[in-house]
């Protein structure tokens, strides 16, 4: 991202253009956004588009050798030294970023699903939020009764290579099956 003031236009423009080859030389999709609106619009479309980095090199991150970068995932901007970025956006791509969200969807994943036996516990659970997790026999009969538990209240999803051996939440039939419940929107 360019922050182009009139007289230093060329060079700072030039400047990004180099990095951004460099970057795509180094398997990194990359881009300058050249266009001529505030540095406020650009970060906002570009944030909006889902770019995870920014970088931004303006007359004086040029003049002091450094670019700031900005990564999405924290919403945390710090400067870097010139010569350190394309080890500093691999790593970010390639790595930090990535462990970051998934730590956040573990963090998430966990906090929202519960495993429950019955489907008193299903539906309060259900209730406040969370994501009910139960053994079913796939019947069905079964998926009825468990939907008229409240409305949009339906199996979400199983789980993949996820078995329990137990009796279905809904008709007590010896089952494997561990599925998700949950509101449906
Ligand atoms: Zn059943």
């Amino acid at each position: 991202m360019p922050i182009i003031k009139s007289t230093s236009n060329a060079n700072i423009l030039k400047e990004a253009e180099i990095l951004r080859d460099k970057l795509i030389s180094h398997g990194i999709e990359a881009e300058v956004d050249a266009s001529d609106i505030t540095a406020g619009k650009k970060f906002h479309i570009w944030e909006i588009k889902g770019v995870p980095v920014r970088i931004e090199m303006g007359e004086k991150e040029v003049a002091e050798n450094t670019y700031t970068i900005f990564r999405r995932d924290q919403n945390k901007k710090y400067k870097i030294e010139k010569s350190n970025v394309v080890k500093v956006v691999e790593d970010l791509i390639n790595k930090d970023i990535p462990k970051e969200l998934l730590d956040k969807a573990k963090a998430i994943y966990s906090e929202k699903i519960v495993y429950v036996n019955n489907l008193e516990d299903a539906k309060t659970e259900i209730y406040k939020g969370r994501v009910a997790k139960a053994i079913w026999c796939e019947e069905k009969v079964c998926f009825e009764k468990i939907s008229s538990l409240g409305p949009s209240i339906e199996p979400i999803g199983s789980l993949v290579g996820e078995t329990k051996e137990g009796k279905c939440i809904a008709c007590a039939k010896a089952a494997s099956k561990l599925t998700l419940f949950g509101r449906t929107y």
